[in-house]
C-alpha cells in the first residue's frame, strides 16, 4: 500500500514515514499543502494522511479540492485541534476519518487498516489471481496452502500486480507506486525485482499458471 503524508512538521512526517515503511507500507512525504495535492492529485495512493494546518494550501481545501475533481482517495486528517467544530468541518469536506495530535501509532495504524478495509478500487482486503492470494490486513501472500515470504518491496509490487489484474504495466508505473518519489531507482532494477518476485511466486509451481508475464517492450502483465 501507498501513503501520501501531507505534514509541514519535518519532525513528526519523518518519524511517521519511518514507522509507516517499518510496516511495509510505502511512503511519500509533502511538506506544504500545494506539494501535498500536486501529488495527491497525481499520484496513485490508498491513502492520504493530512495535516490540517499547512503553509500554501490548508488540508481543508486540499480535501475539498480533490473530491471536486473527483478523487475518493481516503483522507485521514490529522490535527493539533481537538474541537469538535473542526472535526465536521474536516468530514464535511469529505476527510474519512479524523485523528487528533498527538496520537500513538498504534491508534494510526489501527485507522489506517479500518479505512483501507472499505472498499475503493478493490473488493475487500484480499487480493487474488487464481490461487493466489495477498491479504492485505495481514500482510500474507498464499499461492494454495503453501505460504509465501516476500520481502517488503517484492510485497508491494505483488500488490500493485494485483491491484492492476490483467493490464500491461509499465517500468515507470512500478516504481511510482512502490516506490517513494525521492528515490532514485532506475527501470532497470525493476527487472531483479520482477526475477526475485517470480522466484517466489511462480518458479516453486512449475505445474501451475506461472502468473507474471513480460510483454516485450512494454513491460509486465499479472494474469492467470
Ligand atoms: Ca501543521
Amino acid at each position: 500500500m501507498k501513503i501520501l503524508v501531507v505534514e509541514d512538521e519535518h519532525l513528526i512526517a519523518n518519524s511517521l514515514k519511518k514507522g509507516l515503511e517499518q510496516e511495509n507500507y510505502t511512503v511519500d512525504l509533502a511538506f506544504d499543502g500545494l506539494k501535498g495535492f500536486d501529488l495527491a492529485s497525481t499520484g496513485e495512493y490508498d491513502i492520504i494522511l493530512l495535516d490540517l494546518m499547512l503553509p500554501g494550501l490548508d488540508g481543508l481545501s486540499i480535501c475539498q479540492k480533490l473530491r471536486a475533481c473527483n478523487n475518493h482517495t481516503p483522507i485521514l486528517m490529522l490535527t493539533a485541534k481537538s474541537q469538535l467544530e473542526d472535526k465536521i468541518k474536516g468530514l464535511n469536506s469529505g476527510a474519512d476519518d479524523y485523528l487528533t495530535k498527538p496520537f500513538a501509532f498504534e491508534e494510526l495504524l489501527a485507522r489506517i487498516r479500518s479505512l483501507s478495509r472499505r472498499p475503493q478500487k478493490t473488493n475487500g482486503f484480499v487480493l487474488s489471481v487464481g490461487d493466489l492470494y495477498l491479504d492485505t490486513l495481514n500482510f500474507v501472500v498464499k499461492r494454495g496452502d503453501k505460504e509465501i515470504q516476500l520481502s517488503s518491496k517484492e510485497y508491494s509490487l505483488l500488490e500493485f500486480f494485483l491491484r492492476h489484474l490483467n493490464q500491461v504495466v509499465t517500468k515507470d508505473q512500478i516504481i511510482q507506486y512502490v516506490w517513494s518519489y525521492e528515490s532514485d531507482i532506475l527501470p532497470n532494477t525493476i527487472e531483479v525485482y520482477i526475477r526475485n518476485l517470480r522466484k517466489k511466486i511462480d518458479l516453486p509451481f512449475k505445474d501451475k499458471p506461472q502468473l507474471i508475464k513480460t510483454i516485450r517492450g512494454f513491460g509486465y502483465k499479472l494474469s492467470k
